[in-house]
C-alpha cells in the first residue's frame, strides 16, 4: 500500500552529482515532498530510521531486451510465440526490482509484447519496475532478422510513418538502427544502414512529440550520421573516435555504451554455445571498446547506464550495476559518474527526468536503502549484491524488503 512516511538517512546521494548527510526525507501521495535536515511530519507519520545508511535514486536501464533471456543463442526466440514471450518477460522484470532497478526501457521487442510487459506491471500481476517500451526497432528493409521486432521503413518519408507508427502504439521513445548488428547474421555491424537524411527524419518526427531517439551504431560513418541527424543517444557506439566525441559536444549527444554486454560475452567466446557469426562480431568490436569509453568519460560526455539485458550472457538485475562498475574500472570514470548515468541521465535519455532520475521535492519516491556499512560511492560494485540492498521503494510503495 501506499503510505505517507518520514525516511531518514545517514547518506543521501540525490543522483546529480550532489550528496547530503543526515537529512529526512518526506514522502507524501508517492512522491517526494521534502528533503532536509529537519524536516517536520504529522505524529501519525510512519519514520523509517535508516540514519546509519546510504540512500539513492532508484536505478533507470533504459536498455532491457524483454523478448529474450539472456540465453546464449538469440535465434531460439524463432520457437516461442509472442504469448509465451510476454509471460517470460513479466516473470524476467520482476528480477530487475530486487537489484534496485525502478525504471526499465525495453529498446526493441517483437510484436506488442513489450507493451503487454508494461500493462502486467501496471495491473500489478507482477512485481516489475516502471516500464517504458520504444516498441519495435526502426530499420532499414532487411537491416535486422525481425524475430527481434522491427518496423520497416525506406526514405525519409516512410520512415516518418513508421515512426509515427510507434508512437501510436505508445512507444515511449524511439529505437533506430543506423548501421548493421552482432545478432542480426546477415548485416555488418560497421556498415551504414539510415542514410543521414533518414535519421534527420525520425529525431525529428520523435522531438515533435517530446520523445527522445536513440541510434544503434557502429563504425565512424553510422555514429557521426547518428550524431549530426541529432538523435538523442548514440547506442553502443563502438570505436568512438576522438572527432565525433567533439561532434557529440556540440549536439549534446548522450552515450550509452552497453559494455556490460560485451564484456560478459566475450568471456564465454570458446565454449562454443553462442552462434559463430556473433563470435565473430564481437571479437571485432570489444578490443575497440575500452579506449572510445575513456576519451568519452574524459571528455566529459553524459553516459548513460544500458546493458542490453536479455542478450547473451546478459542477465537481468545484476547487469545494471555490472554497467557502472565497467564505467569505473575499464572507463575510467569516478563512481559518482557511474551512479548519475544509471540514475539522473539514464531518465534523461526517455525524456522523464522531470519525475524520475533524482531524490528531490516533487520526483517520485523511487529509491533504494543501501544494506548497513555499503556505500557505492565507496566500492561500486556492492550494487551487484542483493543483499546489499535492504530495501527498494518504488513510487513511494516498498517492494522490495529484506
Ligand atoms: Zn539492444
Amino acid at each position: 500500500m501506499m503510505s505517507d512516511c518520514l525516511l531518514k538517512a545517514g547518506k543521501l546521494i540525490i543522483g546529480d552529482g550532489r550528496t547530503l548527510e543526515n537529512v529526512s526525507i518526506l514522502i507524501q501521495g508517492g512522491s517526494v515532498a521534502e528533503v532536509g535536515p529537519d524536516v517536520k511530519a504529522t505524529s501519525d507519520t510512519e519514520v523509517l530510521d535508516y540514519s546509519d545508511r546510504v540512500v539513492m535514486p532508484g536505478i533507470v536501464d533504459p536498455h532491457v531486451h524483454v523478448c529474450f533471456d539472456g540465453s546464449s543463442d538469440p535465434a531460439e526466440v524463432r520457437k516461442f510465440s509472442d504469448e509465451l514471450l510476454a509471460i517470460r518477460g513479466a516473470l524476467l522484470v520482476e528480477k530487475l526490482l530486487e537489484y534496485g532497478i525502478t525504471t526499465a526501457g525495453d529498446a526493441a521487442g517483437r510484436g506488442n509484447v513489450p507493451f503487454a510487459v508494461k500493462e502486467a506491471v501496471e495491473r500489478h500481476l507482477v512485481n516489475g519496475p516502471r516500464f517504458l517500451p520504444c516498441g519495435r526497432m526502426i530499420t532499414i528493409s532487411g537491416g535486422r532478422d525481425p524475430l527481434g521486432g522491427a518496423n520497416e521503413a525506406d526514405g525519409p518519408d516512410n520512415v516518418r510513418r513508421a515512426v509515427r507508427e510507434e508512437i501510436g502504439r505508445g512507444a515511449r521513445y524511439i529505437k533506430l538502427a543506423a548501421t548493421g548488428a552482432i545478432s542480426s547474421e546477415h548485416t555488418e555491424s560497421f556498415n551504414t544502414q539510415f542514410d543521414l537524411d533518414e535519421l534527420k527524419a525520425a529525431a525529428n518526427e520523435a522531438r515533435k512529440v517530446h520523445l527522445k531517439s536513440h541510434a544503434h551504431a557502429y563504425g565512424e560513418e553510422g555514429i557521426r550520421n547518428t550524431i549530426l541527424a541529432g538523435v538523442d543517444v548514440l547506442v553502443h557506439g563502438h570505436p568512438l573516435s576522438k572527432e565525433n566525441i567533439e561532434l557529440m559536444k556540440k549536439h549534446n549527444t548522450m552515450y550509452m555504451p552497453t559494455i556490460v554486454t560485451y564484456y560478459e560475452s566475450q568471456l564465454h567466446h570458446d565454449d562454443g554455445d553462442l552462434p559463430e557469426y556473433m563470435v565473430r562480431k564481437e571479437k571485432e568490436i570489444f578490443p575497440l571498446i575500452e579506449e572510445g569509453v575513456r576519451n568519452a568519460v574524459k571528455a566529459e560526455i553524459d553516459l548513460v547506464v544500458g546493458t542490453d539485458s536479455g542478450m547473451p550472457y546478459t542477465p537481468y538485475g545484476k547487469s545494471a550495476a555490472e554497467e557502472m562498475e565497467l564505467m569505473v574500472r575499464l572507463g575510467g570514470a569516478t563512481e559518482m559518474t557511474a551512479i548519475i548515468a544509471g540514475t539522473r541521465n539514464a531518465a534523461r535519455s526517455m525524456n522523464i527526468d522531470s519525475k524520475i532520475g533524482t531524490i528531490e521535492p516533487s520526483k517520485s519516491a523511487d529509491l533504494i536503502v543501501l544494506a548497513l556499512g555499503k556505500d557505492p560511492l565507496q566500492d561500486i560494485t556492492v550494487l551487484q549484491d542483493r543483499e546489499s540492498i535492504s530495501r527498494v521503494i518504488l513510487m513511494g510503495k516498498t517492494v522490495i524488503e529484506h
